[in-house]
């Protein structure tokens, strides 16, 4: 991480823990759109926004190929939450001011989301640039394309770029670019499709997969023991 210049962030479940429980939410707004939209049950609704996650890598993506739901309805829809449950967390903010070089945010999500979730983190102010879904026709994360539109974007060097993200397939793409990746585990039912959190596993996963530089459990931490 010495040559690290350029940092990147993941927003969701990245700069905040899952367990605060908004992705909860959105997730609920997620099922209960696809029921509305698609006349399903709860249930399959539920399966269904899962099952396009894991295939398309957001459920978004899922429903504009297989359903042609204008995307913009549909994040409008599913960001109707209360943003209170995520709370400030100024030593993380102090830290990744305190960083050497450029901040980014680099996400699935639309730029409304970003400005409320940065607002209760009190992050509005620290980050030199933001690349949401909007910006690639709505093409998510993992999708190559994407990270090249990205590093177009704020013309970064790939040697000088770290990544940080708590889907660790989403940094499959950067490792290939020969950016710097860090697993942040805030979030191993996602990652691993089931309900675990257990050392060994991540172990594991960072080993078959090959494209984990580093993980950590605790981003300020980690960010703090790298300077
Ligand atoms: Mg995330």
């Amino acid at each position: 991480m010495k040559n690290v210049t350029n940092w990147v962030f993941d927003l969701d479940n990245t700069l905040y823990k899952a367990e605060c429980g908004l992705f909860d939410k959105v997730h609920i707004l997620m099922g209960r759109f696809i029921e509305e939209k698609l006349n399903l049950s709860s249930g399959e609704a539920q399966a269904l926004r899962s099952k396009y996650y894991h295939q398309y890598g957001t459920t978004l993506r899922g429903l504009m190929i297989e359903h042609q739901i204008n995307p913009d309805e549909y994040l409008n829809y599913v960001h109707q939450i209360n943003y209170d449950v995520v709370t400030p967390d100024e030593k993380l903010r102090d830290t990744i001011k305190e960083l050497d070089g450029k901040k980014f945010i680099f996400t699935n999500a639309n730029y409304e989301h970003v400005e409320k979730v940065l607002e209760k983190l009190k992050m509005e102010d620290i980050f030199d640039g933001c690349f949401d879904i909007s910006e690639s026709g709505y093409l998510p994360k993992p999708h190559k394309e994407i990270y090249d539109s990205f590093q177009e974007k704020f013309n970064l060097d790939n040697s000088s770029t770290a990544m940080f993200e708590d889907l660790h397939v989403n940094l499959k793409q950067p490792f290939a670019m020969g950016w710097k990746t860090v697993w942040v585990t805030n979030n191993l039912e996602y990652n691993l499709n089931k309900d675990v959190n257990q050392q060994e596993d991540i172990q594991k996963i960072i080993k078959e997969k090959g494209y984990i530089s580093d993980v950590t459990d605790n981003l300020e931490n980690f960010l703090n023991s790298i300077k």
